[in-house]
């Protein structure tokens, strides 16, 4: 996590609130797809753990609110993820075709999905975890398709001592000490800060 991290979540108040009276603030959502794209190849989601103001507003905003349950394992499923992605963009490209081009429009398609996908990640937030929404968040899907097993977190099982303080402070709720390919880590790194052994390092 960067140090701006935590400071990121008022975005997405100002994108979806700000953008109903100032559409243009919209094309905000332009610099995260490009940014998420360009970063995703090279470092899978590193970009969802320290650079998405959503993924700032879950841990920062929506965690102290939320029930904090077990995700359920069927929202990270591909049966599920796929067509989310698919529905929501193409109903995105549908809507800006719509649009004829005119600037504010467009800007307002952006708005209208912003305020669109943070309402059901505030509800599932609170309802089940704060994160509960990147298990399926098309951007996450698309970051973990284009670059899911590069920069891996590394687990040195001889120095682990199964204390469990990695996996209670994950916020996507992954098997933080096994050793496996963790396509949908966030790369936020709390789990290395939180091991008392030293066991986890990227
Ligand atoms: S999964 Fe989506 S909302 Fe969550 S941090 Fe990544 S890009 Fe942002
Ligand atoms: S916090 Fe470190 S020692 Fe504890 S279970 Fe996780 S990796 Fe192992
Ligand atoms: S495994 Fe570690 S770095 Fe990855 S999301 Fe969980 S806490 Fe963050």
């Amino acid at each position: 996590m960067l140090k701006i991290t935590p400071y990121l979540g008022i975005i997405v108040l100002i994108v979806s609130i700000g953008g109903i009276f100032y559409p243009k603030l919209g094309y905000f959502l332009l610099l995260v797809f490009a940014s998420l794209m360009i970063i995703a190849p090279f470092r899978g989601r590193w970009f969802c753990g320290n650079l998405c103001p959503r993924g700032s507003f879950a841990d920062f905003w929506l965690a102290p609110i939320s029930r904090k349950v077990k995700i359920p394992p069927i929202f990270r499923s591909m049966w599920i993820r796929a067509p989310i992605f698919v529905a929501l963009m193409g109903f995105m490209v549908f809507r800006i075709l719509q649009t004829q081009g005119i600037v504010d429009k467009v800007g307002m398609v952006f708005v209208t999905m912003c305020i669109l996908t943070t309402s059901v990640s505030i509800l599932f937030g609170i309802a089940i975890a704060p994160r509960a929404w990147c298990s399926f968040c098309p951007m996450g899907t698309l970051q973990r398709a284009m670059g899911g097993s590069k920069y891996q977190l590394k687990v040195n099982r001889d120095l682990c001592i199964d204390c469990g303080k990695c996996q209670k402070v994950c916020p996507m709720q992954l098997p933080v000490n096994e050793i496996l390919e963790k396509p949908d880590c966030i790369k936020c790194a709390r789990c290395v800060e939180a091991c008392p052994k030293e066991a986890l390092s990227f």
